[in-house]
């Protein structure tokens, strides 16, 4: 229900030896998380929170309580529900999806290619090759490209569905990866000292890691044609280059050539389509600040204007690529597009038969376009980028 942490949801479901689909880190809520997609690293194998809701209570604007689920008389609200966002009622219940808990195959893949454009052209080659060998449903994480790897690539990967023996087979080109089986795919909240327990990542968004997430990401979806391609492993690195914290390949946001499993209920989501064609995503975090931000700190003019260079940047190399509502670009203003493309029309006309003032609505939410400009809707110009 509303509320719940994914480190509950993560105990629970250990206890009883079921996976369940979640985001990285375990203070992530069930309810924003599954509304407007949620991917976590073992989703190339077992879907989406969107593609694993099955039923959800849901309070809507003129007060009734419904129940959403795929049949029945609001099956166009669930639908919505299942990638649209929190704009069309409040989640009070979630009915979600778990399966059995795949013990002995499921593990981490870590290490680091040598060369940041080599490592990662190296890489690219690898994982397509996994794509078309319909292998990479077994993988997620994300791999980073500059920043802290220096001049290499830092692979962070989860593995799923195979023996850490298969793993390291698969992983044998790339000599500098090993393979690591885990017991468990989550770290207890109350773990010892804490570094990836409830604690542990409460602590991290104090320090500073919600602030990136608040403002300062983009990120682009891309496909097999772009990861065969010679020239996008250059491109991408000289994006990586020039950007202050380098740049992520998250496998885990795109289902694309993912398992049977995971790709069940696609069409029956309204997430922007590419995710299930795209087989990673790039992405970047840019803006930070010393201190939390509030709805009216400035945007510092040079950060800014870095910004836009880099957001151009990966926008010339993924042309017309899609995005994700939770990790894109919170200055876009062509959030419609970006976020839900070919799905926007149909969100915002269920919008409309169930929200029709606009009484739940955010920031980049589904229909916040008929907002007045004091809820958030708009940014201000590039000539005075203050979030207002
Ligand atoms: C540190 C960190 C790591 C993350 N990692 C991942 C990741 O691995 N994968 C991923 O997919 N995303 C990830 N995210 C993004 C995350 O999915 C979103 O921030 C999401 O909104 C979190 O859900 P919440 O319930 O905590 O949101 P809240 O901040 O509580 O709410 C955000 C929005 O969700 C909607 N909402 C929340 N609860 C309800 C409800 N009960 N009913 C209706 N609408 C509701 C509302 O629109 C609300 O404005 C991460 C975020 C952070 C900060």
């Amino acid at each position: 229900g509303a509320g719940v942490q994914f480190w509950q949801l993560y105990d629970q479901a250990w206890d009883r030896k079921r996976m369940v689909v979640g985001g990285t880190c375990s203070t992530v809520g069930h309810a924003g998380f599954t509304l407007a997609g949620g991917y976590g690293d073992y989703s190339r194998m077992y879907g989406s929170g969107a593609t694993n809701l099955v039923e959800a209570e849901v309070v809507l604007a003129d007060g009734r309580i419904v129940i959403a689920s795929a049949c029945g008389p609001h099956a166009d609200l669930f639908r919505a529900m299942r990638g649209g966002g929190g704009a069309f009622g409040l989640m009070t219940k979630a009915t979600y999806k778990t399966y059995p808990m795949p013990i002995g195959k499921l593990g981490s893949a870590q290490g680091k290619i040598r060369g940041l454009q080599d490592g990662l052209a190296r890489f690219l080659s690898w994982y397509a090759g996994v794509v078309r060998r319909g292998l990479s449903k077994h993988f997620g994480g994300q791999v980073v490209v500059g920043s802290w790897a220096g001049d290499a690539v830092a692979l962070q990967l989860s593995y799923t569905g195979l023996t850490q023996h298969e793993c390291s087979e698969l992983f044998a080109e790339l000599s500098q990866v090993t393979c690591k089986e885990r017991e468990r795919p989550w770290r207890p909240a109350n773990a010892e000292e804490q570094p990836n327990g409830a604690e542990g990542w409460q602590a991290t968004w104090e320090k500073g890691d919600a602030f990136a997430y608040h403002i300062g990401s983009a990120m682009r979806y891309f496909e097999l044609h772009h990861a065969e391609d010679p020239a996008f492993a250059p491109a991408v690195a000289r994006i990586a280059e020039t950007s202050p914290k380098g740049l992520v390949l998250a496998l885990n946001y795109a289902l694309g050539h993912g398992s049977e499993m995971a790709l069940a209920n696609a069409s029956d989501t309204t997430v922007h389509p590419q995710v299930y064609t795209a087989i990673g995503a790039l992405k970047l975090e840019i803006l930070q600040h010393e201190f939390v931000p509030t709805a009216t700190t400035a945007l510092e003019p040079a950060k800014a204007t870095n910004f836009a260079a880099l957001r151009a940047q990966l926008e010339a190399v993924v042309p017309g690529a899609g995005s994700y509502y939770h990790e894109g670009d919170y200055l876009t203003e062509a959030f419609q597009a970006d976020f839900w493309g070919s799905s926007y029309a149909e969100l915002a006309a269920t919008k409309s038969r169930y929200d029709p003032r606009n009484v739940f609505t955010c920031h980049q939410c589904v229909g916040s376009e008929n907002s007045p400009a004091s809820c958030g809707r708009r940014l201000g110009g590039d000539a005075d980028p203050v979030l207002v």
